[in-house]
């Protein structure tokens, strides 16, 4: 080994011990992505804001003051339809105001964007439908003292604000929410922290609003301290849009603020993964790290996110970002939510699509908020007692019995314009597993409930296989002309289709129990009687 041999080596020994010490980075981690200039990646900022300095575009304070609510700031982002200025000249509509940062994320020239259809009002939105309640879950009638939602045996909901930082169309509270006359103060506060101090039985609080992550730092920490000094209360969780439409906001002052007062979880509100950009990541990267588990609760809306290849493409970009899906909701009977609204099939077919074709991690709940105020009731067997063509029967789990009322014009989600649907992932070997998947649909589409589009369209709802039904003559009555009851012999194995061939399609006596017509379920199938 000559002398340069050695130098060559010992660098090379040099150079390994150097990259053994190198911090790890992670490449595929969401909240590290940069941009093609190296920096950390940015989403796209409308036009006109492209001269604000980034300071101040990354200022929270800054985005709060500078949202835009009215038809001409919008109009100059958005290239507005007509049904969108009816809505925004409408006088007496829900509060609209945006950020500049969320509102730039929207495709102006797309009057279908997902995030604008959450955000812009259209004139229609003004509609009434049937079943619609100003306060559909009967909040009011729950409250103990103002704000304070006691519902549930050991949890309460503490509306701290009516503040939000962007408004959604579909407000399950919009009839308090935006008004700052109707807004929430210290005093209620304080009588809020009263009644829990007063109620052991309470171990979970469930801080909203509006959006408690609004209010001044100082405002929220007095809350977050007058919660902790409960002994009872065990933990306290958080539900905000706060960091969907203000990433900005969840910086490290609030992030040191928070870790002081766990047990502490945080539940966000993605409905689309166009709402998952960098700055998300990033602020959802430092809410994990201050220790809060994160989930998230959607909500199934027409139009938006009423596709099963949405819904998967948005847990599994909330899964990449330490977010577990927690609640899939179905659109609540509140007014102004009418063209938001989609038949609880749609919602069947997507949790259909997650269950089993993706990680358990990656699958929500899906659950009705009860009419009337039962609470949360998942949609699922022992829960959902029956389900006819316009409404559907739950249970609660103390066995209050509630009906939610299917939506009568449902627009299909148009499958041949969503790219989601266009560039759907394969999933190679899994179709028609045990004959339970019909062609090259990759999972169970709940049959009939799909063609929902008016209510009183009977057939739309109904299984459409006539052997289903007619199979024996059953619910013909004996002795009745044409109506032959054969008596199956034992182990005699009945072929459905040449029994249909056979049998003549019995008749109705007067006065008989009516049966249906080929095609049709019975009345008792369908609980017709809603
Ligand atoms: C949603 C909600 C809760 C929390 O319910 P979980 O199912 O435990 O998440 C508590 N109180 C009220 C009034 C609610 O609406
Ligand atoms: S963030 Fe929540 S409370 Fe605020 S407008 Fe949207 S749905 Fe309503």
């Amino acid at each position: 080994m000559d002398a340069n041999e050695i130098k060559t080596a010992v660098a090379h020994q040099a150079a390994a011990r150097t990259a053994a010490e190198a911090p790890f980075v992670n490449l595929s981690d969401p909240a590290l992505v940069l941009g093609p200039d190296g920096r950390p990646a940015v989403s796209r900022r409308a036009p006109i804001y492209e001269d604000v300095p980034d300071a101040q575009w990354n200022d929270w304070r800054w985005q709060l003051s500078h949202r835009v609510n009215d038809l001409e700031e919008v109009g100059q982002i958005l290239n507005l339809t007509e049904e969108e200025r009816v809505g925004l000249s409408a006088p007496d509509k829900f509060r609209v105001d945006i950020t500049p940062y969320f509102i730039s994320l929207i495709d102006p020239d797309d009057p279908d964007d997902p995030i604008r259809r959450q955000v812009i009002p259209i004139g229609s939105e003004h509609e009434a439908f049937t079943a619609m309640m100003e306060d559909s879950l009967a909040e009011d009638r729950h409250s103990p003292v103002p704000g304070l939602v006691h519902r549930y045996p050991d949890r309460v909901l503490m509306l701290v604000t009516t503040q939000c930082a962007s408004y959604c169309r579909y407000c399950t509270r919009s009839r308090i929410v935006g008004d700052p006359t109707q807004n929430f103060n210290s005093r209620d506060h304080e009588a809020q922290l009263e009644y829990l101090r007063r109620t052991p039985q309470v171990r979970d609080v469930l801080i909203s609003g509006g959006d408690g992550l609004t209010l001044a730092p100082k405002l929220f920490e007095k809350i977050l301290r007058g919660l902790r000094e409960i002994p009872h209360i065990e933990i306290i969780r958080i539900g905000s849009r706060v960091p969907v439409f203000l990433p900005q906001r969840i910086d490290d002052e609030l992030c040191a603020v928070l870790e002081k007062y766990h047990p502490l979880w945080i539940n966000l509100h993605f409905n689309h993964p166009n709402e998952i950009t960098p700055e998300v990541s990033r602020a959802v990267d430092k809410l994990t790290k201050a220790g809060l588990p994160v989930g998230n609760q959607s909500v199934l809306l027409a139009g938006v996110n009423d596709c099963v290849h949405i819904q998967r493409s948005l847990v599994h970009k909330l899964v990449a970002n330490r977010i577990r899906p927690y609640y899939l909701y179905q659109c609540d009977l509140v007014e102004g939510s009418g063209h938001f609204r989609t038949p609880v099939g749609k919602g069947l077919e997507i949790m259909e699509g997650l269950r089993g074709h993706t990680s358990g991690y990656a699958v929500p709940t899906y659950v009705i908020d009860a009419p009337g105020g039962g609470g949360k009731i998942p949609v699922m067997p022992n829960y959902l007692i029956s389900y006819s063509d316009h409404k559907v029967v739950l249970r609660n789990y103390e066995g209050y019995i509630t009906t939610y009322e299917e939506p009568e014009n449902y627009r299909k989600h148009d499958s041949a314009a969503c790219s989601y649907c266009q560039h759907e992932r394969p999933e190679p070997g899994q179709s028609g597993v045990l004959g339970l998947l019909e062609g090259e649909r990759m999972w169970i589409e709940p049959k009939g409930f799909e063609e929902v589009h008016t209510r009183g369209n009977t057939e739309a709802h109904r299984l459409q296989d006539p052997s289903k039904w007619v199979p024996f003559g059953v619910g013909a009555l004996e002795g009745q002309a044409g109506a032959p009851l054969r008596v199956i012999e034992a182990g005699e194995i009945a072929d459905p289709e040449a029994e249909a061939a056979a049998a003549p399609a019995p008749e109705y006596g007067p006065g008989e129990e009516p049966r249906p017509r080929e095609g049709e379920p019975t009345a008792a199938a369908h609980g017709e009687l809603l």
